[in-house]
């Protein structure tokens, strides 16, 4: 796998995408999520420059991180049970899927008890998709603003998955709706570090960047194809 020639080809996508729609390139980060693949793997990316890993699985972070050089930031896209805080939360630069206020009670509790502060976006369902976790878009308003208020827990912005689909225009609701509620919050929170707007893998970035996403995860565009 050329990872130099994946990684260009990205980072040309994200400049145009940016550029056509009216956006400054360097207010897209690129997360490489890097689920699955060995630490041997990762090396290779981190040796052509790359510091920002996305991990799912609570268990895989914790046995990759130690392996790997301490100045890579990792971020965890994944489901996350509470018995598994201990893996994330003290090692994570954010946490991209909170998808319930239960969830967001206990990792501000446990970052309460290490003394420590926890970034995190919260997970908007925004294709209605019955499979689909996350807030539902049309109450979160409410629960977030609860949220916001707990101890040791910054809210940092927003995440959601676009919907399994060939039909591109339902993939562009889904993300023009994220980027809707993300505006109607930043109004009622009123915190300029709300900032974050998760949205766009491999297959959807460009589209995500055209309706303001500020963090794509890029997986298989990067790593290539996984096996499970
Ligand atoms: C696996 C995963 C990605 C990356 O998917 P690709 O299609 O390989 O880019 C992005 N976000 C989440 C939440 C994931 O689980």
């Amino acid at each position: 796998m050329d990872y130099i020639k994946n990684l260009q080809l990205i980072d040309d996508k994200i400049a145009a995408a940016a550029l056509r729609s009216g956006r400054n390139p360097e207010d897209i980060t690129l997360l490489a999520v890097s689920k699955v693949f060995p630490v041997e793997v990762l090396k290779k990316v981190y040796d052509t420059g790359v510091r920002l890993f996305g991990e799912s699985r609570p268990q895989e972070l914790r046995d990759k991180m130690p392996l790997l050089p301490a100045d890579i930031k990792w971020h965890f896209i994944g489901p996350l049970q509470t018995n598994k805080l201990k893996y994330v939360v003290p090692h994570a630069e954010l946490i991209h899927a909170v998808d319930s206020e239960k969830l967001a009670t206990a990792i501000a509790d446990f970052a309460g008890k290490k003394s420590i502060s926890a970034s995190v976006l919260i997970e908007i369902n925004t294709s209605g998709e019955a499979l689909k976790r996350g807030f539902p878009a049309d109450i979160a308003v409410e629960q977030i603003l609860k949220i916001s208020e707990l101890n040791h827990l910054q809210i940092k912005g927003l995440m959601t998955m676009a919907p399994y689909t060939e039909d591109i225009s339902l993939i562009r609701n889904s993300f023009s709706l994220l980027k809707k509620k993300f505006d109607e919050i930043k109004k009622y929170l009123n915190k300029p570090d709300f900032n974050t707007l998760s949205m766009g893998m491999s297959g959807d970035f460009e589209i995500a960047i055209e309706e303001g996403s500020t963090l794509v995860r890029v997986g298989s565009g990067i790593f290539g194809p996984r096996r499970r």
